[in-house]
């Protein structure tokens, strides 16, 4: 079977999150059990050299969008098995970061157009399409659309991938003709609650949806998670399923994965995990104390991650006998409040405010606790990757941290979980693990059992490929 994945990201090209991990891991794992995957995405200058570099170009082609009579150079570079399709166009994906751009819109609805014209001019027809997020939504809806009289293209089933339900592509009506290129029948198709909703058209277009983890897939029937979409999610329950994520185990291991200042295995734990606190402590300027238990949290600044419970309690948190590093970039308000606790806690806080993939492994080496309080969660990588490390996951239980987490005590627990959206329920839970932390014999138990923790790829590679047999 052929599948071609289409992406706004994919880790190492380009990452800003989640969904580029799981495109990085997901296709290669679905090849390993034998199926021929590709992957189609934007070409950024953002690239880095050493990728640039093996780039071989595979077509040049032009095509109408809307008004325009533009075009797009194809390029490719063939990693782990999987083929990656690089789509340049200097005016749209040259500039400098990859979202949250004035005109996002249209760039990211060129992409999704200019991922059928590929399919058109390469010959190159997959059986699956399987698109992810808004960003690529468009890809779904043109096939069913503007181009569902092609012979070529029809054989072909799609599968669209709800990562987070938040950001749903909503643009105002007028869009529709020029910035989309969709002629006025197809209004219904992507018009929802008074605008465009790309999200929506995707999901009533789309052969089948999944999302991130079995227990998002329910909480999206209900209005507090579905961000107005609960209506379409219900609708839609016939063809949708959530397939818990994995983790790339060989980019997130403290044995094989790098980057780390020492790295260890199961055996070598207690003394691998101490060499990296010791020499995390000394790079982020704290003091070099091996039994104060040092908590960590590496995550976007959004109010879904829960930011608001973590600055509401982490005065009080921080009058323990701890040590806390937070990184992340994101929303400016948090951002700064971050910097100002660093400047009440110079003794036992810092705020690394930028994105930085090499520190977050040092940061999963070093810690003893990860804290991941989430308002909503669809499924969540940064505890598994935590859990990769035996670094001990105080999370929510929402979305797929429940589906991920089971909380001490528990059969197999594997790190510990508050139930309600409260600062103080997170407060009291870390207390908990800070308490546990205290008891050597019990702590270690905790982190043994957390290392062992499975969440590999390849089931979750199992379960995509069960939909994609059943669909063709
Ligand atoms: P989301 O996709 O909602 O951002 P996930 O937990 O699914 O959250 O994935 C987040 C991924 O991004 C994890 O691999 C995490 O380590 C990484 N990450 C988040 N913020 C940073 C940062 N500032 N620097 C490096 N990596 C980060």
């Amino acid at each position: 079977m052929k599948i071609l994945y289409v992406t706004s990201e994919a880790n190492p090209f380009a990452a800003s999150g989640g969904l580029g991990d799981v495109m990085g891991a997901l296709p290669c794992a679905v090849a390993e059990q034998g199926n021929q995957c590709e992957v189609i995405m934007p070409l950024y200058d953002t690239m880095k050299q050493q990728y640039r570099e093996r780039l071989e170009l595979v077509l040049d082609m032009t095509f109408n969008h809307s008004w325009r009579h533009t075009g797009a150079s194809v390029f490719k570079i063939v990693e782990k098995g999987v083929t990656y399709y690089f789509v340049e166009n200097h005016y749209y994906f040259d500039r400098g970061r990859l979202y949250g751009e004035f005109d996002d819109a249209e760039r990211f609805a060129f992409f999704s157009r200019s991922v059928v014209e590929y399919m058109l001019h390469s010959g190159n027809i997959p059986d699956i399409l399987h698109a992810n997020d808004w960003q690529t939504a468009l890809s779904i809806v043109y096939l069913k659309t503007e181009y569902s009289h092609i012979e070529a293209l029809r054989s072909i089933k799609t599968v669209y991938t709800i990562h987070n339900i938040e950001y749903q592509g909503k643009f105002g009506s007028e869009c529709l003709g020029d910035v989309f290129g969709l002629d006025n029948m197809y209004r219904g198709v992507v018009d929802f609650d008074g605008c465009i909703n790309l999200m929506k058209g995707a999901m009533v277009s789309s052969d089948f949806i999944t999302t991130v983890s079995p227990n998002y897939a329910n909480e999206l029937q209900h209005d507090f998670f579905a961000f107005g979409l609960s209506s379409i999610v219900k609708s839609s329950a016939h063809k949708m399923r959530g397939v818990i994520n994995g983790i790339d185990y060989g980019y997130f291991s403290p044995e094989k994965g790098g980057d780390i200042y020492a790295s260890y295995n199961n055996r070598t734990y207690k003394s691998g995990k101490a060499k990296n606190k010791a020499a995390l402590q000394a790079e982020v300027g704290l003091p070099v104390l091996a039994d104060v238990p040092l908590v960590v949290m590496i995550t976007r600044f959004a109010s879904q991650k829960g930011i608001d419970l973590v600055l509401h309690i982490l005065d009080e948190i921080l009058c323990e006998n701890v040590q806390v590093i937070v990184l992340g970039t994101g929303e400016k308000e948090y951002e700064d409040a971050f910097r100002a606790a660093e400047w009440r806690h110079p003794d036992n806080f810092r705020a690394l405010i930028k994105f930085d993939r090499v520190i977050s492994k040092k940061m999963y080496a070093g810690a003893d606790i990860f804290l991941m309080p989430s308002k909503s969660e669809p499924c969540g990588l940064a505890q598994m990757i935590a859990c990769s490390y035996g670094t001990i996951p105080v999370v929510r239980s929402v979305g797929g941290l429940y589906d991920s987490i089971r909380t001490y005590g528990e059969e197999g627990a594997n790190g510990f979980r508050f139930d309600n959206y409260n600062a103080h329920e997170l407060l009291f839970t870390v207390k908990d693990a800070l308490a546990l932390y205290a008891d050597k014999k019990k702590w270690n138990a905790l982190t043994a059992s957390a290392k062992k923790s499975n969440f590999t790829w390849e089931n979750s590679a199992k379960e995509y490929i069960s939909i994609y047999n059943n669909l063709v």
